[in-house]
Formats: structure tokens, C-alpha cells, sequence
């Protein structure tokens, strides 16, 4: 998912190419969709994008603060459409990608003390989309389970990996799409093991 911060636009190039790879059709993809279902949030507050807003939604709130309370309809509905929906069709929730933006390409991930259903995969994931784009280096701040981010929500709800996927607001928009379409296919690939 993307843009809960309305001007995070490196985060939605990421966003928009890592989508992209996903709907290719290709042996990756292929073997990837008889196992996975992937559901993308391509706008999770479009008043806030329509509005000009700097990080809010309508109501002036911050929705990635939102995750533990739900009283912004954006993530009261996006979290019962979730938990709903996996309910219904025993889907099992692996893993999260949050798009942001900030001022260099981070990826915070859980710490060691947590242990999500796919252990290990940060790291490994991070690692070779990182080597694909060599001497280009993103940092990885591994953290605790803090603030009521979409992040904190997708462990505790489903103890599912979750990442936040941060681009330079400046990053060179060439890297930002070889970064993303790498972090697709190697996703697939680790997935699929
Ligand atoms: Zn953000």
C-alpha cells in the first residue's frame, strides 16, 4: 500500500513499478499466484492527496498514528476489509509493504526480538535488492514495535512480516524503479521457495 502521506510521490514511483513487475506474466509470477494473493492499496488517503496535505487526512490526522485506534474511516475500513476478507477466504497474512517517502532510502523492519511467520526474510530481501543496485546502498534500521504504524498493526494482528519501504524524496528516479522492480521479483522468488 501507498500514500498515506500525500506528497511521498518517490514512494508511489516504488509503489507503481513494484505493481507493475507483480502483473507481469512470467515464470515468476506465474508460480508466485497459484500459492499468493496480493491486495494493493494504491491510495489509502485520497482527500489528503486531493486536499494538498502535507501528511494528514481530511480530519487532520496523521493515518499512519491510526492503526491501534481506528477512528479514521480510512483505516477502520481498511482493516475490516483485511481482517474480514482473510477470515472468509483463510487467507494466512504473510507480509506488509508500506511506500513512504522521507529524506534518503531506509527500510524499517522489525528487530531481532520479534519473530514473524517468515523469518529472516527482511534481511534477505533487502540484501539482494540492494545488490542489484550496487554501489546504491539503502539503509536497514531494524526497530521495536513502536507507534501505532500500519507496521505494528500487520505483527500484532497477524504476526505477518512488515516493512516500510522509505525512498529518497530526491532518490534518481531510474534507481527508485530498478530498486522496486528488483524488490518484486525477488520477492516472488523468496516467497515461492
Ligand atoms: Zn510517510
Amino acid at each position: 500500500m501507498t500514500r498515506q502521506h500525500p506528497p511521498e510521490i518517490s514512494g508511489y514511483k516504488a509503489f507503481q513499478a513494484f505493481t507493475g513487475e507483480l502483473l507481469k506474466q512470467n515464470e515468476f509470477t506465474e508460480k508466485f499466484f497459484k500459492k499468493y494473493e496480493i491486495w494493493v492499496f494504491p491510495a489509502i488517503n485520497p482527500d489528503g492527496v486531493d486536499l494538498g496535505h502535507w501528511r494528514h487526512n481530511f480530519n487532520g490526522v496523521d493515518l499512519n498514528r491510526d492503526w491501534a485506534y481506528y477512528k479514521q474511516p480510512e483505516i477502520d475500513i481498511i482493516t475490516e476489509f483485511i481482517v474480514e476478507r482473510a477470515k472468509k477466504n483463510h487467507n494466512r497474512i504473510m507480509l506488509s509493504l508500506d511506500f513512504h517517502s522521507t529524506s534518503q532510502d531506509i527500510y524499517y523492519v522489525y528487530d531481532k526480538s520479534f519473530k514473524s511467520k517468515l523469518k529472516n526474510f527482511s534481511r534477505k530481501w533487502t540484501d539482494i535488492i540492494d545488490q542489484g543496485v550496487y554501489p546504491f546502498k539503502t539503509v536497514l534500521s531494524p526497530e521495536p514495535l513502536g507507534k501505532p504504524y500500519s507496521k505494528t498493526w500487520y505483527y500484532k494482528q497477524f504476526k505477518a512480516e512488515s516493512i516500510t519501504y522509505e525512498v529518497g524524496d530526491e532518490t534518481d528516479r531510474a534507481i527508485i524503479r530498478k530498486k522496486a522492480e528488483i524488490a518484486a521479483v525477488s520477492m516472488m522468488k523468496l516467497l515461492s521457495r
